[in-house]
């Protein structure tokens, strides 16, 4: 087994608990340490509990998407202290989960930072669903997206052009990746969480075939003969990745598909396709047995992604 296969298992264990459920009910953060990391350029990415976020840093003062659990916000606050003195000025989410947004309250307050995301996540944040603490911080209005768009918005920040990108029915309704074109990084939101099988939020309206079409988005922006030098794509979870990680990602996502395509084309029930084990290759890498990054569940939602059109 390559090392790279041992480095992948082993996030995919860690990298599991936080995302098979977005919330954490209960859940003590006490012990998770906030980790830094330059990745290149004005970029860093920090880890703790939840989501990859990334801090970008500069004299115009500080950048973040996404903002882990809500209780990582002062160790993520402290974090992002040491790296400037600086103001923390905007906040962007790449979709409405709380293991990427709970922090936002805590993180946009000290400084007053306006947070930025695509509309439906606003959409979300402003419809109540069960009560949960999870509902609560996600409703909660310290959290709401100041500024919303719909396909691209674009600015400049510490000397860099910023786009974000929306990317239509993907991991959810309301994904964005982040392209920073002066350090060539790209963030890339759970439409890219290296650690699992593509896992969508179906009822969000998360479908896999977006999930393809953002990570072709991704290997399009990172093209080493559109940009300089190599360019560095930090996931929603996992390890900090580069093109050739997204490239293979992606066509072991298209090869799924494909197999569960013409399975589907046969006239196979979804029970039918899960028996045949169309992911059996990628078990070592990927599989799981239980939560919503499950095997089974990733095969219901592609099956149901590639079936919605005609049960409509
Ligand atoms: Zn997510």
């Amino acid at each position: 087994m390559r090392k790279g296969t041992l480095i992948c298992l082993f996030f995919g264990i860690l990298g599991l608990a936080p995302s098979l459920v977005y919330a954490q009910p209960g859940r003590n953060f006490d012990a998770v340490q906030v980790e830094t990391k330059q990745v290149q350029g004005n970029i860093y990415m920090l880890t703790g509990a939840g989501g990859n976020v990334t801090a970008q840093v500069g004299t115009d003062g500080v950048l973040l998407v996404d903002t882990q659990f809500a209780p990582m916000a002062p160790k993520i606050l402290a974090a992002v202290r040491k790296l400037s003195d600086k103001p923390i000025r905007y906040i962007i989410n790449t979709h409405v989960h709380t293991d990427h947004s709970g922090g936002n309250e805590g993180l946009a307050k000290p400084d007053g930072a306006t947070i930025v995301a695509h509309e439906n996540v606003l959409k979300v944040m402003k419809s109540p669903k069960d009560g949960t603490a999870d509902d609560r911080f996600r409703t909660a209005q310290g959290s709401w997206p100041k500024e919303t768009f719909t396909e691209k918005k674009t600015f400049h920040f510490n000397g860099e052009d910023i786009d974000i990108i929306h990317i239509p029915a993907a991991h959810s309704a309301g994904d964005s990746i982040v392209f920073f074109h002066g350090s060539n990084v790209i963030s890339g939101g759970d439409v890219f969480a290296i650690v699992r099988y593509p896992v969508v939020d179906f009822d969000g309206g998360g479908r896999v075939p977006g999930m393809i079409a953002g990570l072709d988005r991704i290997i399009t922006l990172s093209d080493p003969s559109k940009v300089k030098g190599r360019a560095y794509i930090i996931p929603g979870h996992g390890r900090l990745c580069d093109r050739e990680d997204v490239i293979k990602y992606r066509d072991m996502s298209v090869i799924i598909r494909n197999r569960v395509q013409d399975m589907i084309k046969k006239g196979m029930t979804l029970k039918q396709v899960q028996a045949s084990k169309p992911t059996w290759d990628y078990e070592p890498l990927y599989g799981a047995t239980s939560g919503l990054a499950a095997t089974d569940s990733f095969i219901e939602d592609l099956y149901n992604s590639l079936t919605a059109v005609s049960r409509k």
